[in-house]
């Protein structure tokens, strides 16, 4: 048997119209690569027969493997699945819609020949709103400023990774995953290089503004305590603020006698206040939420097939 260079992981989510084109141009851009290929696919409870044509295409190609979850547990899931799943000396993840174009990727293997664990193809921006664009800066600006490690804007999840990051990656236990920080945690030598942005192949994005706004809340939470860090600082300089608006009041009264007091000023200080008490309640509860989930220890999916449990045979008659 030979070594198995490199298996490519792909999470699905209701992708039948993007997938086979796909696999076409991955086949294609991949077609030295031979037996030493294998491509993980990773059917992330599809409701549009997705699993049926990756069945198919598993039956057509030895080296097509898929797991199917037996409902939709979101991509982060699919990954870890189908980081599992892989057996390659390397691993590319990518996506199944074709924004990460497949002919980067001999590119990506040669620079992991030179020695790197992780390859990053970086995406430009083009193509996105504007909104999505100041939103998406701001929010990178923001994890850096409150995370320990780097996440570099445009950097999504189209890597690769060697064999031994995959296995770190692999080593953490959390069932709460947020990859972006985690492939960033890791460590290992790291080089990236810039690609020009594209539009989906077929199908719509899953990624609604609400469901990137709580990803992004996620992915401020899940690294460390610094927003709880933040809410300290906060109270602190509130009460210091406080302290010196009573004293400032005191001296006022004794220097010009007792004036009517400020009803406006009073009313400001209450919301302002109840406003960050329950934005840090709701920090802590944040934190609290992720304490209850991690201690269930329940797994991060639930597995309906694989391509090993349920070899589909070829159907059409030829
Ligand atoms: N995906 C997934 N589970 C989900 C949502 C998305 O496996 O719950 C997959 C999807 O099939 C695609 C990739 O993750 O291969 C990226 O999704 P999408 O294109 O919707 O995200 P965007 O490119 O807009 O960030
Ligand atoms: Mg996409």
């Amino acid at each position: 048997m030979t070594a198995l260079q490199l298996s490519v992981v792909v999470p699905c989510f209701n992708e039948t119209e993007a997938i086979e084109t796909f696999h076409a141009a991955l086949l294609a851009a991949l077609e030295s690569l031979g037996d030493e290929l294998e491509i993980c696919y990773v059917d992330d409870g599809s409701t549009d027969g997705t699993r049926l044509l990756l069945g198919g295409l598993a039956a057509l190609d030895k080296r097509v493997r898929y797991t199917a979850f037996s409902r939709n547990f979101g991509k982060e899931a699919a990954m870890l699945a189908g980081l599992r799943m892989s057996r390659g000396a390397a691993v590319v993840l990518m996506d199944a819609d074709l924004q990460h174009p497949p002919e980067l990727i001999p590119r990506m293997l040669e620079l992991h020949r030179h020695g790197y664990d992780q390859v990053i193809p970086r995406r430009d921006r083009t193509g996105d709103g504007v909104l999505r664009n100041t939103l998406s800066h701001t929010y990178y600006a923001l994890v850096r400023r409150c995370m320990d490690v780097e996440v570099v804007d445009g950097s999504g999840d189209f890597r690769l990774l060697s064999r031994r990051a995959v296995d770190s990656v692999l080593s953490l236990p959390e069932s709460n995953r947020f990859s972006k920080g985690i492939f960033s945690w890791i460590g290992f030598d790291t080089v990236s290089f810039r690609y020009r942005n594209r539009e989906r192949a077929a199908g719509q994005s899953k990624w609604g503004s609400r469901r990137l706004l709580n990803y992004g809340i996620d992915g401020l939470l899940s690294f460390n305590n610094r927003p709880l860090r933040l809410a300290i600082y906060t109270g602190f300089w509130v009460f210091v603020s406080a302290f010196v608006y009573a004293l400032s009041t005191i001296v006022n009264v004794a220097l010009n006698g007792a004036d009517t007091p400020g009803y406006a000023t009073l009313l400001t200080a209450v919301v302002a206040l109840s406003g960050i008490q329950l934005v840090t309640l709701g920090v802590i509860g944040e934190y609290v939420g992720r304490i209850y989930h991690e201690a269930k220890h329940r797994p991060p999916y639930v597995v309906r097939e694989t391509s090993e449990s349920c070899p589909v045979l070829p159907s059409t008659p030829e």
